[in-house]
């Protein structure tokens, strides 16, 4: 039986809906094991791997080491895997990494979900302001490419491997929000605000992986695309595209900002109007079933994170006495003078 179409948006929000609570899961589980180190009454837990996807900066640092050296940074094998996983998935599938699986783009569009109910709709830049502001995640990740991807050598990044700063990176990262600054609060309340306003803020505007991902899913094969024959001009698609993609005028979708979600696909009137295709020989494109889009996406995605885990690249070798070392010193360091021992 084919599975309907207008069900694949329902199916996408329970594979958000999911994956966020994997990433809660995670991000709790990472905790417990920080506290075995803090707390003599903690009980012992191991290091859930998957906190490294996390840490996209380990993960291009570790990345651009192994096309250099071809081997994979051993004190965060994680970061690596799930940066090829993330950044594969988006070469073959669009974004569709930011769409289906981040949960920070979930959240994102909870809370815009949330504005549409108090304000009846989302609001929209005009395009003097909207287009420069979009540009400013493409200079974060211009930053962090000449940064990491040109001027750190391999030398310096094998120093900063073993600097206890980066065995700890994970700690650090998760301490942002459990001890967070009032720079950070504010910051994070400024997003919450301007994201009920403006759908998927921080992702349009502001994260720069995603404008990665974008970049790199300018290469992907998949496409949606648009049959002017039987398109009936209703613009549902226009009005319902979460990137705000004026997709009844285009005939293939090939904007870095779509994400792959299928909104379009999915409420389309008109059968056979809107298709989720691939590109084959001379061109050409081929339409396929929208469901296995998401079906080959998550697949693919998990594929490579299990043949990362099949080659020993995904738990870190580092022994539980030296997490207890680093752990401690970096809470030392936390203590006011008073309290540090
Ligand atoms: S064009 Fe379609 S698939 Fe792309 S972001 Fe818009 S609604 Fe989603
Ligand atoms: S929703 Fe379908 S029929 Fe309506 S404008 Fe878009 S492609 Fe055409």
């Amino acid at each position: 039986m084919e599975f309907p179409r207008s069900r694949i948006r329902t199916l996408r929000y329970a594979a958000q809906l999911a994956f966020l609570f994997l990433s809660v899961h995670t991000g709790y589980r990472f905790h417990l094991f920080i506290q075995q180190f803090l707390d003599p009454n903690a009980a012992e837990t191991i290091r859930p791997p998957s906190v490294d996807a996390f840490m996209p900066i380990a993960g291009l640092m570790s990345f651009k080491y192994f096309l250099f050296t071809g081997i994979v940074e051993p004190i965060h094998p994680a970061a690596f895997v799930l940066f090829v996983a993330i950044v594969g998935v988006s070469l073959l599938f669009k974004k569709g990494f930011c769409g289906w699986i981040c949960p920070i783009g979930t959240i994102s569009q909870y809370v815009w979900m949330v504005g549409e109910r108090i304000f009846g709709r989302n609001f929209r830049m005009s395009d003097q302001v909207d287009i420069p502001l979009r540009s400013l995640k493409y200079l974060l990740m211009g930053l962090f490419l000449v940064l990491i991807g040109i001027a750190m050598t391999p030398n310096m990044m094998v120093l900063f491997f073993i600097t206890d700063y980066y065995k700890t990176i994970d700690v650090r990262t998760m301490q942002v929000f459990t001890q967070m600054s009032t720079l950070t609060f504010w910051v994070l309340v400024g997003l919450v605000v301007f994201s009920v306003f403006y759908k998927n803020f921080w992702c349009r505007y502001l994260c720069p992986y995603g404008a990665l991902l974008g970049l790199v899913s300018l290469l992907s094969p998949v496409k949606v695309k648009r049959s002017e024959d039987k398109c009936t001009h209703c613009r549902t698609c226009s009005r319902k595209c979460p990137s705000l993609l004026d997709v009844e005028k285009k005939d293939v979708v090939s904007s870095p900002e779509c994400f792959g979600c299928l909104t379009c696909v999915s409420s389309c009137p008109a059968e056979g109007a809107l298709e989720v295709t691939r590109k084959g020989r001379g061109g050409r494109r081929f339409p396929f079933r929208p469901l296995l889009y998401p079906v080959l996406l998550i697949g693919v995605f998990y594929a490579i994170i299990g043949t990362g885990m099949a080659l020993d690249k995904w738990h870190s070798p580092m022994e539980r006495e030296e997490y207890r070392r680093v752990i401690t010193e970096l809470a030392e360091e936390g203590r006011p003078p008073s309290e540090a021992r």
